[in-house]
């Protein structure tokens, strides 16, 4: 598999990640040993960088209803990996693989993670921050007159949004 470097506004939430900007109960404990260095959320395992963003317990389901929803949307089978949540490593994707709608529903999952740093994450706040993402791309195309390539690169995310079967996702 090759691999390529991500670039544009992924690249200051990633530049975040590397430099360790987040500090982790692991991190603090070594500040003040006064501090726990268990995680905050499941309070079972050492609160290292990896487990709080990827592998705590009460992390894990988020990342597999990303995985899954943003594979639905995007039509096809990309995952989700840590190179992708810590490096933004992005492997090739399928042929025909919305591959720019697919970058904005992961960074906006990875921006969720430092809000709600010592909780989880509730999947309505994550589908609702993709719907101002997309609003947003939407006003920026306007200006551009790009409206084209835009609903070629949102089209089935709007589709997904507006389903009945899927509005209850979107309530918080
Ligand atoms: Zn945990």
């Amino acid at each position: 598999m090759v691999y390529k470097n991500a670039c544009g506004p992924s690249r200051c939430i990633t530049m975040q990640i590397v430099s360790r900007w987040y500090k982790t109960p692991v991190v603090l404990h070594a500040m003040n040993p006064l501090l726990p260095s268990s995680c905050w959320r499941c309070n079972s395992d050492t609160g290292s960088y990896v487990h709080i963003w990827w592998t705590c317990p009460l992390i894990v389901p988020f990342w597999n209803e990303v995985e899954k929803i943003s594979q639905k949307v995007c039509v096809g089978s990309l995952k989700i990996t840590p190179l992708l949540l810590f490096l933004n490593i992005i492997p090739d994707s399928p042929t025909k693989f919305n591959i720019t709608l697919w970058k904005h529903m992961v960074l906006t999952a990875k921006s969720m993670i430092p809000l709600y740093w010592k909780q989880m994450v509730p999947l309505s706040h994550w589908l609702n921050k993709l719907n101002q993402v997309g609003r947003l791309e939407m006003m920026s195309v306007l200006i551009h007159r790009a409206m084209i390539k835009y609903n070629k690169q949102w089209e089935t995310w709007w589709s997904f949004a507006s389903k009945p079967e899927t509005s209850q996702l979107f309530m918080v």
